[in-house]
């Protein structure tokens, strides 16, 4: 299998699934040689976050510490999936902006918080009016 990273450098690695405190979840296992990218640090317990084909999580999820940031976060209210960049700009500040789409399909731009629970999250009430 093979992912293709946001900065465009192709990568082969292997997904298993593994059970980890009865919860199945993908390990990935990147080929020998390649090193993981750091783009921030945990908010919850401070690791590195690192790249993964599905988020931007934390390096120490095979401990118990969930805290992701899903790229497709903001997917759902129109917006694209979250770059690098993005994630970044998120875990050092708290805070990024991102174009979603309106009810009415005109574009917006609002702001996106990190949130310890769900990764990030849109605050709405920040948005420009
Ligand atoms: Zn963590």
């Amino acid at each position: 299998m093979s992912f293709n990273m946001s900065s465009g450098v192709e990568r082969l690695f292997t997904v298993e699934l593994k059970k980890v405190e009865e919860k199945w979840r993908p390990w990935i296992d990147f080929e020998a040689g390649s090193e993981l990218e750091v783009l921030g640090e945990c908010p919850l317990c401070g690791a590195d976050v690192v790249e993964s084909p599905l988020s931007y999580g934390c390096s120490r999820w095979d401990e118990g510490c969930e805290f992701a940031i899903f790229k497709n976060s903001i997917k759902r209210f129109g917006g694209k999936m979250l770059s690098k960049q993005k994630a970044r700009e998120l875990l050092s500040t708290g805070v990024t902006e991102v174009t979603i789409r309106d009810f009415d399909g005109s574009e917006k731009r609002v702001p996106l918080l990190l949130d310890k629970d769900f990764g990030c999250r849109i605050d709405f009430k920040g948005e420009e009016r």
